[in-house]
């Protein structure tokens, strides 16, 4: 069995080896045990079911919520040639009929469906039908402590009653532990195991920039993008008019951008959102409601225009980066104005602690001066031994320095001003400025007015915001965001505790620090040739009315346009080419291949170029034969199309006068046409190839 669980990755899905606990799942579920399978967005849960729907012998039922994506997976498993099909609400009732009848008699392994639907046709033809497994997507929404919550889910349960025999699985990539209980109750799940695996997520890299004015975080994006051009991304805003307004400042920089948000009706959104998975769209700017029904394998990057309201969406969100597992990015942009913002919001509503408590670890997250991956995995109760290498902070480690005085300073500011202003007054202060508001009030007077003159502006924020984070004072948002020195500070204002701050990274040494985009420095990909192959596949798309990555992903291009396979082992050899897509488009991306290797080859080894360098350096050609290995009529032939080509070589020295007027009259005799071995018979062999070609070389230039 495990042969041939393996052999189908491989054949089918063209996949070298499971990923962990996919094969421990598979396997379990073949046995016809029940199983919860907790894993992040593009772990690989899908495979989890789709294998033991091939091995087994009748139909594999899948529930999902996310109409939209069921139909590309519904694509993806048919491109693999895969019997599968879906329902929903936009098929026609003689589509419906259609795969009912395919249902019934034995003709799909997997039929997609929703929730409603069925628990519409559950006592009717769904009875006929060889049920041997059933998987249940997005199980989260079972949960009543979800934030997803779906009434229809509970039914789900009454379904698994009556069919005690069958595996159930359940699937989500967000679950807390008091959630899990519940989905497994709610859904009837009997005797199932959990697996869980990492959600760590390599590929992504992170990073954070804080307290970036907004004209320059444009300006920075549009920098961003630039970069990465023809790349997929999304851009996560606020508000829906932020949404608008940097999708027309994109726009008018010249990238291809959509918005999207809930103020959209539903036409407008299904195309903007199909134009994106089509990749007619590069970049969406939108509002959370964006991504839920996406599975796009290439979402290249994606950037928080706004602090995200908790780390929980902040890393399903970027999550939707790289889940083809190439190299992604992702890029945080905070302010205080949005925390605040989001303060009054949770203010405002229901839950008002656990929002806020979620809001200030986020704020913590951006703000965090030690690896941020270990800091985000934590907080989902995972924890990472090594600092990972793949986030800013990782990359530019900060340097602490004994900050007391400096902290004195600013504590004594606060102080002198009766703990009544916020940030900008107290720096204003500090340095001395010389505004309307400091004169109304008079602080030109205070004793530390200013004695922080030296530290810039923007260093001072960075350190009151430390003095924050290390609980020195407190940011009374209530109080139009007075700072309020606490219990500690008070210690370290009175001299009786020391403290360390970090040096601050300004936004332009992190710019200066920006490698290229990561996803095009991998490998040894040729450019041009994944730029075609890019192509190829799009005009494929197009004709055949399917998402792009469906026929290939990256990864499978990007290994193409390295590995370079032009036979059809070679091409099977290539990690996501399976023996369906092998026959249907194997032909179609080869024969570019081809066609660029003969090509390249020259151009990759410009060998006349080689000959020229070691000719100008003083060598004889023989001497440049021996080096290069050749032989030397090809030399002498490099030397011709040299010299033909108006390089300064004398190539009267390698061949006499004599010889180049009996080669004249014999070219011109044969009509000028470039071939040596008549010219050589008729000199009965008494004069090489080598000098053959020079003298014709010397002929046609000289007239
Ligand atoms: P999830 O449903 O967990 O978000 P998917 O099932 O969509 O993730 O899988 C994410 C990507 O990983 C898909 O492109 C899938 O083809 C790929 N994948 C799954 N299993 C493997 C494997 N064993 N080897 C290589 N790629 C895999
Ligand atoms: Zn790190």
């Amino acid at each position: 069995m495990e042969n041939q669980t393996q052999t189908l990755l491989k054949k089918v899905f063209g996949f070298e080896k499971f990923r962990p606990l996919q094969e421990e799942i598979i396997n379990r579920t073949i046995n016809g045990k029940d199983s919860f399978v907790l894993m992040p967005t593009g772990g690989g849960k899908s495979m989890c079911f789709q294998i033991p729907a091939l091995v087994f012998d009748g139909i594999t039922i899948v529930v999902s919520p996310l109409i939209s994506l069921m139909k590309d997976q519904v694509q993806a498993l048919k491109s693999n040639g895969i019997k599968a099909d879906f329902f929903n609400s936009s098929i026609s009732s003689q589509e419906e009929n259609e795969v009912i009848n395919k249902a019934i008699n034995g003709d799909l392994q997997l039929l997609y469906l929703s929730p409603e639907k069925l628990i519409s046709v559950r006592n009717t033809w769904l009875q006929q039908l060889n049920i041997k497994l059933v998987a249940i997507d997005e199980a989260h929404c079972v949960s009543m402590w979800g934030h997803d919550f779906r009434p229809e889910y509970t039914q789900l349960k009454v379904f698994r009653k009556t069919l005690p025999e069958v595996p159930f699985m359940a699937l989500t990539a967000t679950a807390d532990k008091s959630a899990r209980k519940d989905i497994e109750e709610q859904l009837g799940l009997t005797n199932s195991k959990l697996f869980i695996s990492s959600f760590d997520r390599k590929n992504l890299s992170i990073e954070v920039r804080g307290q970036v004015p907004k004209k320059k975080k444009l300006q920075e994006i549009v920098n961003f993008i630039k970069r990465r051009k023809d790349e997929s991304g999304i851009i996560y805003c606020l508000s829906r008019k932020n949404t608008e307004e940097v999708a027309s400042y994109l726009k008018q920089e010249g990238h291809s951008v959509a918005f999207y948000h809930a103020g959209m009706n539903h036409e407008e959104r299904e195309k903007t959102q199909t134009d994106f998975i089509n990749d007619d769209t590069k970049i969406i700017v939108a509002t959370i409601a964006f991504g839920m029904g996406i599975d796009k394998s290439n979402v290249r990057f994606v950037i928080h225009y706004n602090l995200p309201k908790n780390l929980e969406g902040y890393y399903q969100e970027i999550g939707r980066a790289g889940r083809d597992g190439l190299p992604s990015e992702t890029m945080l942009y905070y302010n205080m104005r949005d925390f605040v913002l989001y303060s009054q919001f949770a203010d405002e509503g229901a839950n008002t602690a656990m929002q806020k408590e979620k809001l200030n670890r986020m704020l913590q997250f951006a703000e965090a001066k030690s690896c941020r991956r270990k800091i985000l995995l934590s907080y989902f109760g995972e924890h990472l031994t090594e600092n990972c290498g793949n986030c800013d902070v990782c990359e530019n480690p900060p340097k602490d320095f004994e900050g007391t005085i400096l902290s004195q300073k600013a504590l004594s500011g606060i102080a002198r001003m009766k703990e009544k202003d916020g940030i900008t007054m107290l720096i204003n202060v500090l340095r001395g400025s010389n505004n309307a508001d400091i004169h109304a009030k008079q602080y030109f007077n205070l004793k530390t007015y200013g004695i922080g003159k030296d530290v810039s502006f923007f260093d001072w924020r960075d350190y009151i915001i430390q003095m924050a984070n290390q609980g020195l004072i407190e940011i009374m948002y209530a109080e139009s965001s007075a700072l309020k020195i606490t219990p500690i500070g008070w210690k370290v204002l009175k001299g009786e505790k020391t403290i360390r701050l970090t040096t601050p990274v300004s936004a332009e040494d992190k710019n200066k620090l920006q490698k290229p985009a990561k996803s095009t420095t991998i490998g040894e990909t040729n450019h041009d040739l994944f730029a075609e192959l890019k192509k190829i596949r799009y005009t494929i798309a197009k004709e055949e009315k399917m998402p792009a990555y469906i026929i290939f992903n990256d990864k499978s291009l990007k290994l193409m346009a390295s590995e370079l396979p032009t036979t059809e082992n070679e091409f099977l050899a290539i990690s996501g080419v399976g023996m369906n897509k092998m026959e249907k488009y194997g032909e179609e991306f080869m024969s570019i291949i081809r066609k660029f290797k003969n090509v390249a080859r020259p151009r990759k080894i410009p060998t006349t170029q080689k000959t020229f360098n070691l000719f100008k350096e003083g060598l004889h050609p023989a001497e440049i034969a021996e080096r290069r290995n050749l032989s030397i009529t090809t030399i002498f032939s490099h030397l011709s199309q040299l010299f033909t080509e108006g390089k300064e070589i004398e190539l009267e020295k390698y061949v006499t006068k004599q010889t180049v007027d009996q080669v004249r009259v014999l070219f011109n005799e044969l009509g000028r046409k470039m071939e040596l071995k008549p010219i050589y018979d008729k000199l009965n062999e008494q004069v090489s190839y080598s000098e053959i070609r020079l003298s014709i070389a010397l002929i046609q230039k000289n007239e």
